[in-house]
């Protein structure tokens, strides 16, 4: 099994600090399973290459199992012992385990800073074919490039083609390395979903620990807990569970109760459709012809602008299946001709993700969405939207907390909605807007929405981002 890692940092070679291995040398480490050599085909200042090569040892696997599990592993092996499994996601993990934890002793900083990275993993299984790569690789902010698979059978030196389903996989981002390294530990199995080394309830920590921060909001985030849990429903269900705690955002939002609060405080205001006419405006004003509703939920936005025959193409994203279902019964997208020549579709997606079917739009709304996020997600929205995306208009609302004061059914203290993680002041929201627009070069202005009190404000504010140039 062939694992590359390079990059173009430079100097190149701090990859061999982050990887603790001294690229100068090459070395190997004795597992339970086989042998796993490490080595730098090139490393200089430019370029800098290592190479993990796993060896699975089908004897010494064999000799350390009994019963069931040794016929498992006498199968597994000499089915295919070049091809890419959990075996690799162990090897990552044993020997490469200092870099997986993001821990690095002579260059901390270098573990937590976005290098630009490419990796290639041989021979990957890839059931769904190039899609399900692209699927689990591409929410990721990796552009991906698949190749057929070709090579040694695995006896008497026979040559004959590898099986299809096996692809040679090349992975390209500019991230830290810890997370390249923990998104391969946990999809390379979820690819391999044929025998897995290990099931365990261990399994369910590791996933937890490895996946918590960037499964949990990955919009294939059940298929990958269940694959990668796979013959353990019960595990599959446990982690999901504590995945949705830490980004509760999407589940919670789903939760009937806290929408209604929120809609019966804001109700007498009549908030709901002083928005919506507002962020149309503001859309209309820019003169988008197409426009995407990130965090469209039950799709009030797209209603609104649907009429309007300047926007030629309207795009509703959501992390919430059950939002986007409520939305496509709403708008009648199974009977709409909108939808039927492709002016309006719904995409399930999350947006703390680079996500390259967002690219190229004229505006993007989010309504009432980024007070769902961690604080500590915000900065992927950021990058992902202002950095990516990058559409010309960004249309921004958020509650007005200094507001809530005047909301006769709200405690003091107390959020609008239980899934808010933050309301912000109008302060707030102008210092987060402006280091945003400063950061990826766009102006921003701010609205009021909503009747404003002369000492705190409007209900809701609004902030109008436009791309410079
Ligand atoms: N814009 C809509 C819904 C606002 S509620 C309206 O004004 O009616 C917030 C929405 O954001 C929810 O539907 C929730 O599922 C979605 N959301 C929250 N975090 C998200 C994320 N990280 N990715 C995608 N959608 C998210």
């Amino acid at each position: 099994m062939l694992l590359t890692i390079a990059t173009t940092h430079r100097p190149a070679t701090d990859l061999g600090f982050l990887l603790h291995k001294n690229p100068a040398r090459a070395q190997s480490f004795d597992l339970a399973f086989g042998k796993v050599y490490v080595f730098y085909p090139e490393a200089c200042e430019e370029r800098c290459q290592a190479v993990l090569l796993l060896d699975v040892d089908p004897v010494g696997l064999v000799r350390g199992s009994g019963g069931n599990r040794r016929r498992l592993m006498t199968e597994y092996i000499s089915d295919r012992p070049y091809v890419a499994s959990s075996f690799l996601s162990v090897a990552i993990a044993r020997v490469f385990g200092s870099a997986l934890g993001g821990r690095s002793k002579e260059r901390p900083e270098l573990a937590a800073t976005p290098l630009p990275l490419v990796a290639t993993v041989a021979a990957l299984p890839c059931r769904g074919g190039e899609a399900a790569v692209r699927r689990l690789f591409e929410p990721l902010g990796y552009c991906v490039r698949v190749e057929p698979s070709a090579g040694q059978g695995e006896t008497g030196g026979k040559e004959h083609a590898v099986p299809s389903r096996y692809r040679n996989v090349s992975l390209e981002a500019r991230l830290p390395l810890r997370d390249l390294l923990a998104h391969l530990y946990v999809l390379i199995p979820v690819l391999d979903n044929d025998k897995h080394y290990w099931v365990g309830e261990a399994e369910v920590e590791k996933l937890i620990a490895r996946g918590g921060d960037w499964l949990a909001a990955h919009p294939e985030r059940n298929f990958i807990t269940r694959r990668y849990l796979k013959r353990q429903p019960r595990l599959a269900t446990e982690a999901l569970r504590r995945l949705a705690d830490e980004e509760g955002d999407a589940v919670d939002a789903e939760a009937a109760p806290g929408r209604d609060r929120e809609q019966a405080l804001e109700a007498p205001v009549r908030l709901n459709d002083q928005r919506m006419d507002a962020v149309v405006a503001a859309l209309r004003g820019a003169g988008a012809a197409d426009v995407v509703d990130l965090g469209c939920g039950e799709g009030r936005l797209i209603k609104a602008v649907l009429p309007h025959a300047q926007f030629v193409r309207i795009v509703g994203v959501d992390a919430s299946v059950r939002a986007l279902e409520v939305a496509a019964r709403r708008l009648k997208l199974a009977r709409s001709p909108d939808a039927e020549r492709g002016r309006v579709a719904l995409l399930h997606g999350a947006l703390t993700y680079r996500d390259r079917r967002l690219e190229g739009f004229g505006a993007a709304a989010l309504v009432e969405v980024i007070e769902h996020l961690e604080p500590g997600r915000l900065r992927a929205l950021e990058h992902a939207l202002f950095r990516f995306a990058k559409p010309k208009t960004v249309v921004v609302t958020t509650p007005n907390r200094e507001y809530n004061m005047l909301f006769p059914g709200l405690p003091a203290d107390r959020l609008r909605h239980p899934d808010h993680r933050f309301e912000w002041t109008r302060a707030e929201f102008a210092t987060w807007a402006g280091a945003v627009a400063e950061a990826w070069n766009y102006t921003v202005a701010y609205q009021a929405i909503g009747e404003a009190d002369p000492t705190h404000g409007p209900p809701t504010q609004m902030a109008v981002f436009s791309r410079c140039a």
